[in-house]
């Protein structure tokens, strides 16, 4: 199985399967899964936007909404975590993770799916160690703190995947830059 791997996409979805088809045909192979380390900005519509840790130069709305709403589709199987640039509140309606669009899924908090007998498992967000031992109490319309700690890793979700046994499995985590 090919896998292709993305640090942070920051909704540059077009891009990302411009490069795969690209590169699948270039080296003549098959690309079966993507895989997308946080940063990943589902962004919907405009109220998604201004979900969105960032200064707002950066709010833009990118190409996720065309696979959203059905005008593209995604060319290879992608799995994604959040990372802390993220419309919060389309990622908290999933903390158990889902299909955010057709060939497109969120593993939510922290998941575990199984893909052609490879397992992978996602911790989504960064780890700051005032928000670790809270729970999930933020929900929209964020506040400027709301916004920003609705991303942070908390230990029940760290508890969760420390259950997951038979430890061969691939993990995505987001490296913050
Ligand atoms: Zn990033």
């Amino acid at each position: 199985m090919k896998v292709a791997v993305e640090g942070c996409c920051h909704g540059e979805l077009d891009k990302i399967y411009e490069s795969i088809q690209f590169l699948e045909k270039k080296d003549n192979v098959k690309v079966d899964l993507l895989l997308c380390c946080g940063d990943f900005q589902a962004v919907r519509n405009e109220a998604d936007m201004i979900c969105m840790a960032v200064p707002i130069k950066y709010r833009q709305m990118q190409t996720f909404y065309k696979y959203y709403s059905g005008e593209k589709k995604a060319s290879v199987l992608t799995i994604f975590i959040g990372g802390n640039h993220e419309a919060s509140n389309h990622l908290q309606e999933l903390p158990y993770g889902g299909w955010v669009a057709p060939n497109i899924y969120y593993l939510g908090y922290a998941g575990v799916v199984k893909y052609r007998g490879v397992r992978i498992g996602g911790l989504s967000g960064i780890f700051k160690p005032h928000d670790y031992r809270k729970g999930h109490f933020e929900y929209p319309p964020y506040n400027q703190q709301t916004m920003r700690s609705a991303y942070h890793v908390r230990n029940i979700e760290v508890f969760k995947l420390k259950q997951v046994r038979n430890i061969s499995a691939v993990h995505v985590i987001h490296i913050v830059m």
